[in-house]
């Protein structure tokens, strides 16, 4: 796209503003404050605690409820997680459950194509938050979320999810801070308050958008293909580790309705670990999984093909070594042939004016000759065996 020819009328104003204008105050106001304002401040096992708990709270709001519960319907939870992960996504700011979902589903049915709201083959910037920076298209109807349209606590997050995140995300964190140092008698309980507003609020907001966003992004770039070649998720560990355990993406897109993303048991899912972990406080149940031969069978099915390709293209590439190296051996041979043809006529000439012929002399023609010997020697072998 040419940038004279930028479709400003395009522009999501709003949320551009919002996500440009939260990712600069937070590389800029965080650190000023941070360099300026450390010593003055009280509280900052508070502070950054808090700034944890934003950080996970609102990450598994999209990982464990956005994604895995409300898209894909992964499992069943009790109506107190279902308010937490809605409380917690709100306030992590990728618009409401019910939007994320019907995004999400497309996502799912279309990966790769046009209708891909984030299709990663317009590229990393447009999968990663240029897609909602500007809309390309018309938003298409709503009409694949009929099931979460039935959810009241679904539908009154929706229809509040902007007073939901600014009092979650922005008014909450301030107010734990100045009433953590009220209590404790701090000098400045604002100071307190200010410095919560600014990690748990602003920078934790940016740091879980950019993780969230490499779902779309780097889940479809990064990491291995082990289940599947047929779409551009991959699976990568580092990924996982920005992503709450997301980054099994290759996985997840073979089979989507399965809890887990990382289905070994040794593989970094944590949002995995605590489906886990509430289905055994009895907060979950139905937890959807795979059955491990049909996981097998996936990768089975990949691995032959995989090999199948692989093999074609080395023995393609293998024969054309083999002609070009056999080309190369008879190139020298000739040569070799003609040089000793050379040197043998000039012998001749020698011997019949009887000069001298030097022992250096002689020594080089004895290595001509065994050279030549090696030489039919290699390309007896050579033919032998392309004859087998
Ligand atoms: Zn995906
Ligand atoms: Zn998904």
């Amino acid at each position: 796209m040419k940038f004279r020819n930028f479709p400003i009328y395009r522009i999501e104003w709003v949320t551009s503003a919002f996500l440009i204008g939260t990712a600069l105050l937070a590389v800029t106001v965080v650190p000023w404050f941070l360099w300026n304002h450390y010593s003055d401040v009280q509280g900052w096992g508070f502070i950054w605690s808090l700034f944890v708990f934003y950080y996970f709270a609102t990450g598994f709001g999209i990982t464990l409820g956005y994604h895995r519960l409300f898209s894909h319907l992964a499992f069943r939870a009790k109506w107190p997680v279902k308010l937490f992960v809605l409380l917690f996504g709100a306030a992590s700011f990728e618009n409401s459950a019910l939007d994320w979902s019907a995004d999400h589903r497309i996502h799912h049915k279309h990966v790769d194509e046009d209708e891909d709201p984030y299709d990663i083959s317009k590229g990393f910037f447009y999968a990663h938050i240029g897609w909602l920076l500007f809309r390309l298209k018309p938003k298409p109807p709503v009409n694949n979320v009929k099931d979460l349209e039935a959810d009241p606590l679904v539908m009154w997050q929706h229809r509040y999810v902007h007073w939901i995140g600014l009092t979650v995300g922005f008014i909450v964190p301030p107010l734990l801070g100045w009433a953590y140092g009220s209590l404790m008698g701090f000098t400045s309980p604002w100071m307190t308050a200010l410095a919560c507003f600014l990690l748990a609020g602003l920078l934790r907001v940016v740091v879980v958008q950019q993780a969230t966003f490499c779902i779309n992004s780097l889940c479809h770039m990064v990491g291995r293909q082990p289940y599947s070649t047929t779409h551009s998720a991959r699976d990568s560990g580092a990924v996982a580790l920005l992503t709450f355990g997301e980054g099994y993406h290759n996985y997840h897109h073979e089979f989507q309705h399965d809890y887990r993303n990382g289905v070994k048991g040794w593989q970094y899912d944590p949002t995995k670990w605590i489906i886990w972990g509430l289905s055994k406080l009895g907060l979950a149940s139905d937890l959807r999984r795979v059955p491990d031969s049909r996981i097998m069978a996936a990768e089975l099915k990949e691995r032959s093909l995989t090999l199948g390709r692989d093999i074609d293209r080395l023995a393609a590439r293998l024969d054309a070594r083999t002609r070009e190296l056999k080309a190369r051996t008879i190139a020298a041979a000739h040569d070799l042939a003609q040089e000793l043809a050379a040197r043998a006529e000039a012998l001749k000439e020698a011997a019949a004016t009887k000069a001298e012929v030097g022992r250096e002399t002689m020594a080089e023609l004895r290595g001509l000759l065994n050279q030549a010997a090696a030489h039919l020697e290699s390309l007896r072998r050579a033919d032998a065996g392309s004859a087998a």
